[in-house]
């Protein structure tokens, strides 16, 4: 269990099962929470607990086993030879979604980069904790070391042929950008937790099929397209990446510069699941990760309210006079399409432009 003192165990567990069932083909048979013993540094489990997981496991022929938080290499190694099963830490399976989710050459090379440098800090922990073993006895340069020291040196180098690949693919991109700052549409970001919605409402005002499964992270890599407005005007929708609490700092370092997309951007419309009992703190999240990338008060944000379908009648209410006293906020649902139109116009005053007050197209 990570995070203990960040959220309550109930919505943490299912954010970790929502997670897990991110990845195609996964079936989810079971999911707990596990209060750890404080010293267990080779198993991360107690005894009992050990041996009482190994049995279920058996039972139900479980083949993979995910932790919701950190795993040492040490810890790992041990769990999948006790449990006879394959074992994937948070980062891990994050990373699997992302390398699941990546639609660009971009995105692939920064899912590999980050999947290399998550594996050079295992390699390293997993030195360290040789080194403690040997209870300090001088044994600088044994043979585990070499190993580990030439395994090192081999992931350097395929990281630094990432890194020049990834370079030269970023410039072009920045070509890309450049051109489009040619084209006089305003560029509205969409952002969000995962899961909030924003694919559906992608694809309810562009009509196109992109990912819109029940899952999270629905976008790794940017998508753009124009949105044609009845009024006349154009924009640029631009689809992001969907955030994550605790997104392992690696990741975030890997994918920033597709999360610095929303820097462009005219406005940012920040798509919230307001049915969600968690969505205050999601909504937290969504705002420190964009402080982090540098977002200022510059760029208008409009938040959408979405899921209100999810409310009853006197709910819904309540956030409609809320949202009202706010003004940049509008409660609607993408899936059923009511409130887009009240969005639309909240992205239009946002934008200050009269032309764009139109309605959005919604199919
Ligand atoms: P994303 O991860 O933010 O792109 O979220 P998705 O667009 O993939 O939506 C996640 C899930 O929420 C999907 O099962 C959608 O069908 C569902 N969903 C999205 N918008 C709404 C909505 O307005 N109302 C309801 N009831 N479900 C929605």
């Amino acid at each position: 269990r990570s995070n203990p003192h960040r959220r309550p165990a109930g919505p943490a567990l299912e954010e970790a099962v929502a997670l897990a069932a991110a990845l195609p083909g996964l079936d989810v048979v079971g999911a707990e929470v596990v209060g750890l013993p404080k010293a267990q540094p080779g198993r991360l489990f107690g005894k009992g607990k050990l041996e009482e997981l190994r049995l279920r496991m058996e039972e139900a022929e479980v083949e993979l086993v995910l932790i919701d938080g950190p795993v040492t290499p040490v810890q790992q190694r041990n769990l999948e030879r006790d449990w006879k099963v394959k074992l994937l830490d948070r980062t891990g399976l994050i990373l699997e979604i992302f390398a699941d989710r990546a639609r660009t050459r971009e995105g692939v090379l920064q899912v590999e980069l980050a999947a290399l440098s998550y594996q050079r800090t295992r390699l390293v922990r997993a030195w360290t904790h040789l080194e403690r073993q040997r209870g300090g006895l001088g044994f600088v340069g044994g043979p585990g070391e070499t190993q580990i020291e030439a395994d090192r040196r081999a992931l350097d180098t395929q990281i630094l042929g990432l890194r020049r690949q990834l370079e030269k693919v970023t410039r072009t991109r920045a070509l890309h950008r450049a051109a489009r700052a040619r084209v006089p549409y305003p560029v509205v970001a969409l952002v969000g937790y995962t899961n909030a919605g924003k694919s559906t409402l992608f694809n309810r005002l562009t009509g196109a099929e992109v990912l819109a499964k029940d899952m999270l992270f629905a976008t790794l890599d940017p998508t753009m397209r124009v949105v044609r407005l009845p009024g006349g005007g154009d924009a640029i929708l631009s689809d992001t990446v969907g955030f994550i609490s605790d997104l392992p700092p690696q990741l975030v370092a890997a994918f920033r510069a597709t999360l610095e997309e929303v820097l462009e951007a005219d406005v940012i419309v920040h798509v919230r699941d307001i049915a969600h009992p968690e969505t205050e703190a999601q909504a937290e999240d969504v705002r420190t990760i964009l402080a982090s990338l540098g977002v200022t008060d510059a760029v208008p944000v409009v938040e959408l309210w979405n899921k209100a379908d999810l409310l009853d009648d006197d709910a819904r209410a309540a956030l409609e006079v809320q949202a009202a006293r706010r003004g940049d906020v509008a409660v609607a649902s993408a899936l059923t399409g009511t409130g887009l139109q009240a969005f639309s116009d909240r992205i239009a005053e946002a934008l200050g432009e009269e032309r764009l007050r139109a309605e959005l197209h919604v199919p």
